[in-house]
């Protein structure tokens, strides 16, 4: 199996600044998509803490042999707890950001994050950054949104069809940097070649419905080729919020290993 992946992130057509942030290693294994709160100068500070927190501490931790700054949950993998002590830590950095920059007290940030290994997947989130997993039939959302409205639907009050177009689509109940308790969730899973695991911020999944997702990337040359039009979607489609958006391409082996981003 050979991993391959390509990234982007845009400003959107009504921000001002992109407070979103991208990381893409493929030596690592790692990509992360954290989608920054909090307003100009804030959320992207935010989101940038994140994405260079869990690089740091999963490029720290490739070998098992360390003392481990948290407790470590016998009950997931070694690479489940590298990904979740990443986003506790990442959490506990902006706090400490934040203590020391009072100003920028309103910021937080959302994150999805995966670690592969060959056909191993582990994935983590906090709020509303959402991880898909797509194959020829179809498209799957493999995380559920931390949000008012993914509760709702969750206990059959909202259907998913009202949940997108809910004044309170956007209310998320856990964000990292907030200061409260996480209640993190990370999810092993193997994947087969030719699937495409995606991760995206909201500026993707709000506008752009999932089936046009799947269409767009099955129908794209490549998947650098792929990020460029989901991108370009959300634009055409009002562009209202920042945009980022990473695939991860499992293929049979004899194609190189390959990151591409823009
Ligand atoms: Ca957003």
């Amino acid at each position: 199996m050979r991993v391959h992946a390509a990234g982007q992130t845009d400003v959107g057509c009504v921000r001002k600044g992109n407070e979103d942030n991208l990381l893409l290693d493929n030596s690592l294994g790692l990509f992360v998509v954290a989608d920054g709160l909090g307003g100009h100068a804030a959320g992207e500070v935010a989101s940038q803490i994140v994405v260079d927190r869990i690089g740091q501490f999963i490029s720290q931790t490739v070998e098992q042999d360390r003392t481990w700054p948290l407790d470590y949950d016998v009950s997931i993998p070694y690479d489940g707890n590298r990904l979740k002590a990443a986003l506790l830590l990442s959490d506990q950095a902006i706090v400490e950001d934040i203590r020391s920059n009072p100003e920028r007290e309103s910021m937080g940030s959302t994150v999805v994050a995966c670690l592969v290994s060959g056909s191993r997947v582990t994935l983590a989130h906090v709020g509303d950054s959402r991880a898909y997993l797509l194959d020829p039939q179809g498209i799957r959302q493999v995380t559920r949104d931390h949000s008012w409205v993914a509760e709702q639907v969750a206990n059959g009050i909202l259907t998913p069809e009202e949940a997108r177009k809910h004044p309170f689509r956007n209310v998320i109940t856990q964000a990292l940097g907030n200061g409260g308790e996480l209640d993190l969730a990370v999810q092993e899973m193997q994947v087969k070649e030719l699937e495409r695991l995606l991760l995206c911020s909201d500026g993707l999944s709000g506008m752009v419905q999932d089936f046009d997702i799947w269409e767009i990337v099955n129908r794209a040359p490549s998947i650098q080729q792929a990020t460029h039009d989901l991108v370009e979607r959300a634009r055409a489609n009002g562009g209202e919020d920042n945009i980022t958006v990473i695939i991860i391409g499992f293929e049979p082996d004899g194609n190189n290993d390959s990151v591409e981003r823009s």
